[in-house]
């Protein structure tokens, strides 16, 4: 069975899959993943990984309905362009090993340039959500970025009953790999700059 983590960039794809590879270790549950861009750039994985990453960018991405998707999307739309863009601008480097971009403190100049390029992706906020979240069929699990940072038990739960029906995982263990994660210490965008994004983008 196909299984993909299908993410809108910057909706903590690297945080959920960090934790299927360590959860899954612990089971031993087979696991292995296809980041896509930088392994085969092709749907399936070319090397067979079990779990495949994609941005579905131009809309195209197939709905098998025999394959299993977990989706990662952020509900704002502000919040979601923000961090996009941010991905691509980084200032300064995050430490080793860290999952987490460097603390980003925007200046007039580089809101300016976020505002122009979250008008640029709106379409394409606009159609992932469209598709994979507002018309998802039943084997696409759409996991909103919120849900996972404040609920993360839950979610990882909800996520691996999604992907792998057919293994069995304990809470502790669950537990224990989110306690040693980096989940929760994120990058909060500031309100009024989201206010300000907002309105931009109407
Ligand atoms: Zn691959």
């Amino acid at each position: 069975m196909s299984k993909f983590l299908v993410s809108f960039p910057r909706s903590g794809q690297h945080l959920t899959e960090t934790l299927l590879r360590k959860i899954c270790s612990e089971h031993r549950v087979p696991y292995s993943y296809c980041e896509y861009y930088t392994c085969c750039k092709q749907v399936p994985c070319k090397r067979k990984a079990l779990v495949q990453k994609n941005h579905d960018m131009d809309g195209r991405l197939a709905q098998v309905p025999t394959a299993r998707y977990v989706v990662l999307y952020r509900k704002n739309i502000a919040a979601a362009l923000e961090a996009y863009w941010r991905c691509q601008h980084p200032q300064g480097k995050p430490a080793r090993g860290s999952i987490l971009s460097p603390k980003f403190t925007h200046t007039a100049k580089t809101e300016q340039a976020c505002v122009a390029f979250a008008r640029q992706q709106t379409a394409y906020y606009q159609r992932f959500c469209q598709r994979w979240v507002e018309s998802a069929p039943a084997n696409v699990l759409p996991i909103e970025y919120d849900e996972l940072t404040t609920a993360p038990l839950e979610t990882m739960w909800r996520i691996l009953h999604h992907l792998f029906p057919e293994h069995t995982f304990e809470k502790s263990v669950v537990e224990r790999c989110i306690a040693s994660s980096n989940v929760g210490k994120v990058n909060v965008l500031d309100a009024q700059l989201q206010q300000r994004l907002e309105q931009a983008l109407l």
